[in-house]
């Protein structure tokens, strides 16, 4: 756990931050809404969050989040327990005048009670009870969970993936086999947005984005970040290649793309030399959310696809299989062997 940047509730709530920013962050768990769904068929849920001062910052988690919160919450030995969640990557948002926090599709993680400083913070005021009825709504049956998130219209393999028609996320699982990093493992991305930055003529780097201060002001900080493209590989098709992100590569490797690059540096290497630690995927399986982008693959028909979500969870790994297996009327055995699956 590294890095984090924590946004303080006081600034979100006041309207101080900016929403063009990603920010970080922590606080007690104190009220869990229910999911609802938006004019625009989104589902949506609101969560209230309190900072050791007991300013309240409402966040609001779209879509899949909705769900992998009170999953990862309900993982804790004793449900009745009071929860330190940190949410990395979220944007602030004024939503009916209020500002709060909002979930990002391609970056959001939950860490629940993490072993960091600020957690232990919070420890005195976890031994008062959450208040009545705020922690109650977390158990989501399961069939809500599978509607919700991986259902008969999102789920693929690599070979379907590949003819699909509809642009959109959709979940499949397969063996990571190799690295293909020709196009480097990094970018150069902007502090404030995490859009690619580049250098200017004058030196100084500068977002590509631009909604963003630092195209808008001609400067920016920049943070190289995690981009790596894996050949991925089912039973169903020789390969496709994945394009997974910071975030999602942080959720298995410790040190972060910059520290790797500065290590790179100080050993005076090429700065393309491929980080060694990045063969810790190689031969594993995941289950991966990928986005099917309208212009390069359904009409370019690329096979290269982005990933926004990485995860070796294996009860999601085999929740995913059975239903693949229900749809397609494969046999477990052929897919399990294919796949080292978890269990
Ligand atoms: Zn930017």
């Amino acid at each position: 756990m590294h890095g984090f940047r924590f946004a303080d509730f006081k600034d979100v709530i006041d309207g101080k931050v900016p929403g063009t920013h990603y920010i970080d962050v922590i606080g007690k768990v104190y009220e869990i809404g229910p999911i609802i769904e938006t004019t625009h068929k989104h589902k949506c849920r609101t969560i209230k969050l309190e900072d050791l001062e007991g300013n309240q910052l409402c966040c609001t988690l779209w879509e899949p989040h909705t769900v992998e919160l009170p999953a990862a919450l309900s993982k804790l030995p004793n449900p009745d327990q009071s929860k330190v969640i940190v949410i990395q990557c979220v944007q602030a948002k004024r939503f009916e005048g209020v500002w709060r926090v909002q979930t990002t599709f391609n970056a959001t993680v939950f860490h629940v009670n993490p072993d960091i400083p600020q957690v232990k913070d919070f420890e005195p005021s976890l031994s008062t009870p959450a208040p009545s009825n705020s922690l109650q709504i977390i158990e989501i049956p399961d069939d809500d969970v599978d509607d919700d998130y991986m259902s008969r219209e999102n789920i693929r393999s690599i070979s379907d993936l590949k003819e699909n028609e509809k642009a959109g996320y959709f979940y499949t699982y397969g063996k990571i086999v190799n690295l293909d990093c020709t196009a480097g493992w990094y970018y150069d991305s902007c502090k404030l947005c995490w859009s690619k930055c580049i250098k200017s003529d004058k030196g100084k780097w500068v977002c590509t984005r631009e909604q963003c201060d630092g195209y808008i002001n001609r400067v920016t900080t920049r943070i190289p970040r995690y981009q790596v493209k894996f050949e991925v590989t089912d039973p169903s098709d020789d390969c496709v290649h994945f394009v997974v992100f910071d975030t999602q590569i942080n959720q298995f490797i410790t040190p972060t793309a910059a520290e790797m690059l500065a290590k790179i540096e100080e050993l005076a290497g090429d700065k393309e030399d491929i980080p060694r630690e990045l063969d810790a995927f190689i031969d594993k399986s995941f289950l991966f959310k990928v986005y099917v982008h309208e212009k390069f693959n359904v009409s370019q028909g690329s096979t290269s696809y982005t990933v926004s979500t990485l995860s070796d969870d294996a009860d999601l790994a085999n929740k995913w299989l059975s239903k693949y297996t229900e749809m397609f009327k494969v046999e477990h055995s052929k897919i399990k062997n294919t796949l080292n699956f978890i269990n």
